[in-house]
């Protein structure tokens, strides 16, 4: 047939619905379950149909179903309330943040991120960093902080995941339609979609600007999808993580660099800048650029500045995760850029270069070296990040470099299942939702009945299964699989059998099919006529990643062998909605990185709420969570170098601990066939981690320990005209220029080598002498530096500061200090010396340390 013309029919709303509209485009409605039931019960078949999008399902529903709800009194009733809840939501005063710190509710925090993971009914995100950044806008705006969001808008998503009959990932894109999402056109004050544009490698590029809502917050997006742009341009922002090195650092040029133009644009006022990982690290450039041409201070003021202000949250526990660019990349896109900064082209490599490596341009270099406020996403992660970024900061002990951690959380109402919220509603007291970040909160846990809690649960299984089954049909289905094969997943999965969920992404370090290593012991577990068990799996391998697409292949083959059939599931296109289910339905949660590779995971942090327990190797948040009664661990904290022997013992370790521990607990059932061990388990899982492990208990870790601290130093530095940004720099050049003169002597050159004995507590009498040059003696911080021996080694080491005393003849200062060590053992100790001015945020960044040679 020839198709002569399209038409597009928008519903018309009746009047009653509007607020429906406007609930529509605030994802505020993606955490509170009371808005989501309200487009369910219009029309749950079509609102299923459209997977979910709200926007799209009011477009698209029939007039009789809307006229149908008007004349429900009990329907008509709840949307008001949700509509109240709503209004009340975005007007509330009396938030956390206005409340703590009322004198800084005008100073905007900005946020950028490659990836936001918010809901599926917006696919720009790929995995765990993506649902980080939704997660922390979501709290953001819970907490009430001043706070605007920055990234991309990737027009055709990141893939969606086919897994064909042979066990093969297919990776397909499709555009998404801006007019059926909940975005809505950035505007100006004069009412025009803001544009914003960027000229590098000889032409200038265009982006538009649209605007998400979520709750008080807004995320502004990018989108090179307009037509001043050549047709190459206009696909520069299409793909998340698609497309060559070219394509990313453009990317990045644009989330950088274009994140503070949309700002300007928009007339927001930041004083606070946080970079959610290395992709957006040219921000800090372009806020120099822009000091140094409009206010007319040089670099390094300028730097100052900027180091004050900016944030910088690594993600990568390993160095060739990092974001690099080759330099003559750097030449092609940089080459008219430096010059603004007043830089040589040297200098300006320089911010991002590894002292061992001066290939490369490496972005999280260049993260540190311009934020003054840096960390890990766990604890482990913070000293593996101490670790592998050693280099930045030559000759600094690893626990001096100051990159600190802030554990990772999730967004509690994203990730809790509206039956076990109506739970807590009913036990904890209907406000436990304005304290989550609180312990205290949860300690009401143990007055919820066992029966009532394992119902529940019982129920969100059967739920989950049900789901997994209808998307095993599709799955079949798609594949071309018969009838036959298709009715038969209706015998997939037991409700009463022990559940265990693994999903994420197929990144190898993950070792999805670790539990695999021994096929016969794991056939015999899953088999136990009396004690079955079964595994649901899902994740998306990089398309790049060949390896991983090999784990598919394998679980996929696994899954249709005799003794795992129909026990073992695969299921395909993990996202947002997938997860939700498998986090509140299943038993056990299990997750197996190689240790320390996962930075910190935060799935596992998903399921605490929903009563469902962790196993998982002491690796990331785990590390931290684990209490010895609120869930399970693999293996220890032993790190090998050979992959072969870890996987050996790591999986033998899950079989024990399923035999001798998992398995006979959850079957461990009383008279009314309730586990109650296990029920016991779920609420020490709850009550121990969920306040700690949410984005509110984060949020506000990040606004106590970084943004607040950010919003003084700035405003501290930027006072008077930069007069403080000026005297630091001026400082910083001076000690640069002179440190060489700086040498230190202990009383080993000065006399002999004492070798003290000493009675515990009894204190030791120090001397250090230090050559200073011209430099003020002032603006240096001498220390002493000890710890235990350890192989001609000072370990767990300490640091004081020696006092001034006098002046010896030859010129050199005189420094003492009377050293008590209170515990027994072998010590030994050194001096150092570092500059020394109060306002500087860490005296490591200088770069400049001396030790006794
Ligand atoms: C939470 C989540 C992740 C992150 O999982 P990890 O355990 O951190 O690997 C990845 N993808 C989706 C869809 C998620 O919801």
């Amino acid at each position: 047939m020839y198709l002569v013309g399209k038409i597009n029919v928008i519903s018309a709303l009746p009047e009653e619905f509007k607020r429906l509209n406007d609930i529509a485009y605030n994802l505020w409605w993606s955490w509170n379950p009371e808005a989501i039931d309200l487009y369910r019960e219009i029309d749950l078949d079509l609102w299923k149909k459209l997977n979910r999008n709200p926007v799209r399902f009011l477009q698209e529903v029939s007039q009789k179903k809307l006229q149908s709800k008007l004349n429900d009194a009990d329907f008509m009733k709840r949307l008001e309330n949700v509509v109240n809840t709503f209004d009340n939501y975005m007007s509330e005063k009396n938030t956390w943040f206005n409340k703590t710190y009322p004198q800084n509710t005008d100073k905007m925090i900005a946020y950028f991120s490659a990836e936001y993971g918010l809901n599926e009914v917006l696919p720009i995100y790929s995995g765990g960093l993506g649902v980080l950044s939704g997660d922390h806008c979501k709290a953001a705006s819970d907490l009430g902080l001043p706070f605007t969001a920055i990234g991309l808008f990737y027009k055709q998503g990141y893939f969606s995941q086919r897994i064909n009959s042979d066990g093969w990932q297919q990776t397909c894109f499709n555009d998404l339609n801006v007019s059926q999402l909940p975005i809505l056109p950035a505007l100006n004050q004069n009412g025009e979609q803001v544009q914003i544009s960027i000229t590098f490698a000889g032409r200038t590029v265009y982006a538009q600007v649209w605007k998400v809502q979520i709750g008080r917050i807004n995320l502004y997006l990018m989108d090179t999808d307009v037509p001043q742009n050549s047709n190459n341009d206009r696909s520069l922002t299409a793909r998340l993580y698609g497309g060559d090195q070219e394509t990313r650092i453009q990317q990045e040029i644009f989330l950088g660099i274009g994140g503070i133009r949309v700002l300007d644009a928009l007339g927001i006022n930041a004083t606070v800048y946080h970079m959610n990982e290395g992709h957006s690290a040219f921000m800090g450039l372009e806020l120099i650029r822009k000091l140094v041409n409009e206010k007319h201070i040089s670099f390094s003021e300028a730097k100052k500045i900027v180091e004050n202000s900016s944030i910088f949250t690594t993600h990568t526990p390993v160095p060739a995760g990092n974001d690099v660019f080759p330099l003559y990349m750097m030449d092609k896109y940089f080459g008219d850029f430096w010059g603004q900064l007043g830089l040589s082209r040297y200098d300006f490599l320089e911010l991002g270069l590894k002292k061992s490596e001066d290939q490369n341009f490496n972005m999280t270099v260049l993260a540190l070296t311009l934020a003054g406020r840096k960390n890990g996403v766990s604890e482990l992660h913070g000293a593996v990040s101490r670790d592998i970024f050693s280099d930045v900061w030559p000759g600094v002990p690893k626990n001096d470099i100051p990159i600190t951690h802030v554990t990772n959380g999730i967004h509690t109402l994203t990730w809790i299942s509206p039956k076990i919220k109506a739970l807590y509603d009913k036990y904890l007291g209907s406000d436990w939702t304005s304290k989550i970040y609180e312990s205290s909160t949860f300690e009401g846990i143990d007055n919820i009945p066992d029966e009532e809690l394992w119902e529940i649960h019982k129920e969100l299984k059967l739920k989950l299964i049900n789901f997994v089954r209808a998307k095993l049909k599709q799955q079949k289905l798609a594949n071309g699989e018969s009838m036959e094969a298709v009715r038969q997943v209706d015998n997939f999965l037991d409700p009463n059998a022990l559940t265990i969920g693994f999903a994420r992404r197929f990144a190898t370090y993950k070792r999805a099919n670790l539990i695999f290593r021994n096929l016969a012991r794991i056939q015999k577990i899953l088999n136990n006529p009396e004690k079955p068990m079964q595994i649901i799996f899902a994740g998306k391998a990089h398309p790049a990643d060949g390896p991983a697409h090999d784990v598919i292949k394998n679980i996929n083959d696994i899954a249709k062998q005799e003794g795992f059939y129909g026990k073992v599931i695969l299921l395909e296109n993990y996202n947002m909605t997938v997860a939700r289910n498998l986090v509140q339905g299943v038993d056990v949660w299990m997750n197996n990185p190689r240790r320390p590779l996962e930075a910190s995971g935060t799935s596992g942090q998903k399921v605490c709420i929903n009563g469902i327990i962790n196993f998982s190797i002491l690796d990331g948040w785990w590390c931290e969570g684990y209490d010895g009664e609120n869930g399970w661990v693999i293996g220890d904290e032993t790190e090998f170098d050979n992959e072969y022997s870890q996987d050996n013992i790591d999986s033998e370790s899950i079989y024990d601990t399923l035999e001798s521990k998992i398995v006979p607990l959850f079957y461990n059932v009383n008279e009314k066939g309730i586990p109650t061990e296990w029920v016991r388990m779920m609420k020490n899982s709850i009550k121990s981690l969920t306040w700690n492990y949410s984005t509110d208990r984060m949020v506000k870790e990040y606004t106590e320990r970084m943004y607040l601290p950010a919003i003084n130093g700035t405003e501290m530095v930027c006072a008077d005209n930069y007069s403080l940004a000026k005297q630091l720099s001026a400082f910083e050049q001076h000690m640069k220029a002179n440190w060489h003169q700086v040498q230190l002597f202990s009383e080993k050159f000065m006399n002999n080598l004492k070798d003290y004995k000493s009675d515990s507590g009894h204190e030791i009498h120090l001397t250090a002498y230090a050559k200073l040059g011209i430099i003020d003696p002032s603006d240096v911080m001498v220390e002493v530096y000890y710890g235990s021996l350890c192989n001609g080694m000072i370990i767990n080491a300490q640091s004081i500061e020696m006092k001034l005393d006098g002046k010896t003849e030859d010129g050199s200062y005189k420094y003492s200090l009377d050293l008590k060590i209170e515990d027994g053992g072998e010590y030994a100790y050194t001096f150092r010396a570092t500059p020394k001015n109060p306002n500087l945020i860490n005296r490591f960044d200088t770069g400049l340390i001396r030790w006794v040679e």
